[in-house]
């Protein structure tokens, strides 16, 4: 019967996370960014999102500048990394299963 085949494979697979990884919930498709690694396209809501502030000065020069008084200009970057280069870089860690169960404390 191929109708039970499906039935079959639908009870087997089992989900991973409730949320498939990503922070969409209710709404529907989100808008696409490009992993700043390696170029991939991946959902807005999915992608690891680190926004970090650069300076163009020379950080030794800086503090000395600093240390006297002045502004350093810094600008934000805002890069986005797909979940497979997040891990590979050490953004995030792989959790067992129990510690992806638990509810983050606050
Ligand atoms: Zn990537």
């Amino acid at each position: 019967m191929p109708g039970n085949k499906k039935q079959f494979w639908c009870t087997k697979l089992g989900k991973k996370r409730k949320s498939g990884g990503r922070a969409k919930g209710g709404s529907g498709r989100s808008g696409m960014v490009q992993c700043s690694k390696c170029g991939r396209m991946v959902p807005a809501d999915k992608a690891k999102k680190y926004t970090r502030r650069v300076s163009t000065v020379d950080p030794q020069l800086a503090r000395e500048l600093r240390a006297q008084g002045s502004y350093i200009h810094t600008r934000r970057v805002t890069e986005y990394y797909c979940i497979s280069c997040a891990v590979h870089t050490g953004k995030v860690q792989i959790r067992s299963a129990s510690e992806r169960k638990r509810k983050p404390r606050r």
